[in-house]
Parts: structure tokens; C-alpha cells; sequence
């Protein structure tokens, strides 16, 4: 059973996610989307609204399934009896970030490997961080999230505002 940890804060959780649970949902028996608690973070979304979200958009998806984790990644990967952790790599900006973290995460557990995924090219310059942005803003981000989280934004920050002419 090869098991992937895919970690995050998905606060929300975008079509460039997805897109990424997608390929490794083909790679991997079981891929598990684990949601940081992220607290310090200031999140938009609570973690029990994050998890509904990404539950929600994985409904087509029989390996995958979503789970909250707190304090060190790599242990949560050995207590899932995990083999890898998936991240997404969009642009060179995202690697010095996500090369120190491998280096220290193979540091703290030589057992776990990090695999770089890049998403389809469209979801390249997608963020939760912009989608929020455009949210707030009342710009239309259905391009960018599953239907049910755009919904979701709308509550939380309001509706779409109208074009002006
Ligand atoms: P963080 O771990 O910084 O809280 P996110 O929750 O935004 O980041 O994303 C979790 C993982 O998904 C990270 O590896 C990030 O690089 C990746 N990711 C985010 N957006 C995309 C995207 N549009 N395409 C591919 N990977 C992405």
C-alpha cells in the first residue's frame, strides 16, 4: 500500500489543488489532502469548513480522502504509515521555499520523500492567497474554484460586484 501525504493550509481549496490531487491520486494507492490547522495563519476558513470544502471536491475520487493535522509533518506522515509527500510546484518563486523544507523534512525522517507535481499549465499562477484577494474585491473566481467553494467565498466575503460600464 503506497500511501501520499499531500499537505496544506487550503484555505480555500483551489481548481490548482484539485488539479494536483488528481495526478497523484494515479500514482499513489491512498493520498491523503492534510489540512495544516494554521492558526497562526489567521485562516478565512475554520479548519472543520476547510475539510467540508476539500471533501467535497474530492467526492469522484475513491483513494482520496481528507484529514486535519497539527505540529510536525513528517510525524504525521509515519503515524499514516506514509511513503511521500506531494507538494505543488508552480514557479521558480515557490522552489527556494519548498527545497528547504524537503532538505529539513528529510533531515527529521531520511524515510519520507518529497515529489514535486506541476499543475496543469492554466493553474500556474493560481493561489489561495489571489483567489481570496479577488474574492474580497468581488471579482468572479469561478474559473478558479470548485462551484461549492466559490459559493462559500460569496458568504463569507460578499457578493459579485457588478461589471461597471
Ligand atoms: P501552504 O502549504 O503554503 O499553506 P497551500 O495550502 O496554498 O500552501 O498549498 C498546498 C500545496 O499545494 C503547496 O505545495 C502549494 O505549492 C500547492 N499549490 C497551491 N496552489 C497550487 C496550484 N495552483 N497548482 C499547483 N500546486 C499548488
Amino acid at each position: 500500500m503506497r500511501t501520499a501525504i499531500y499537505p496544506g493550509s487550503f484555505d480555500p481549496f483551489t481548481n490548482g489543488h484539485l488539479d494536483l490531487v488528481h495526478r497523484a491520486a494515479k500514482l499513489f494507492d491512498h493520498v491523503i489532502v492534510a489540512v495544516a490547522k494554521s492558526e497562526g495563519k489567521g485562516p478565512l476558513f475554520s479548519l472543520d469548513e476547510r475539510l467540508a470544502l476539500i471533501r467535497q471536491s474530492i467526492q469522484g475520487e475513491p483513494n482520496v480522502t481528507a484529514d486535519a493535522f497539527d505540529g510536525l509533518l513528517v510525524n504525521y506522515v509515519d503515524q499514516q504509515e506514509g511513503q511521500a509527500v506531494i507538494r505543488g510546484l508552480r514557479a521558480v518563486s515557490d522552489f527556494e521555499f519548498e527545497f528547504q523544507m524537503a532538505l529539513m523534512n528529510r533531515k527529521l525522517n531520511e524515510r519520507v520523500e518529497t515529489i514535486f507535481m506541476m499543475p496543469k499549465d492554466t493553474y500556474t499562477f493560481l493561489s489561495s492567497r489571489i483567489v481570496k484577494e479577488i474574492a474580497r474585491l468581488g471579482g468572479d473566481v469561478s474559473a478558479f474554484v470548485p462551484s461549492h467553494v466559490g459559493v462559500a467565498l460569496r458568504e463569507k466575503l460578499g457578493p459579485i460586484a457588478p461589471k461597471s460600464s
